[in-house]
């Protein structure tokens, strides 16, 4: 039997490993855009950062989305993901 562990996803900005309800899910969809998945439910590749506005934050400025998902989003993406959240 499998033990009933609780999902963990490490976010993308600071590594730590937390539940997945503390973490806001993006997803990149088959279109090459990116989106905030508030349902986690959305398709696609995701990555996951704290709900924490510290590494929300951390995120635009280091672009961790960059280097998440191999691809070369410019400010505009940040800005929605930003209006988005
Ligand atoms: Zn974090």
């Amino acid at each position: 039997m499998k033990k009933n562990n609780p999902i963990e996803r490490t976010c993308v900005v600071c590594r730590s490993k937390k539940d997945k309800s503390d973490l806001i899910r993006i997803a990149k969809l088959s279109n090459g855009d990116i989106c905030v998945d508030k349902t986690g439910r959305t398709g696609g590749r995701g990555c996951y950062v704290c709900a924490d506005p510290l590494c929300l934050e951390k995120m635009y400025k280091v672009r961790a989305l960059n280097r998440a998902f191999k691809t070369n989003f410019g400010e505009d993406v940040y800005d929605r993901i930003r209006n988005e959240l």
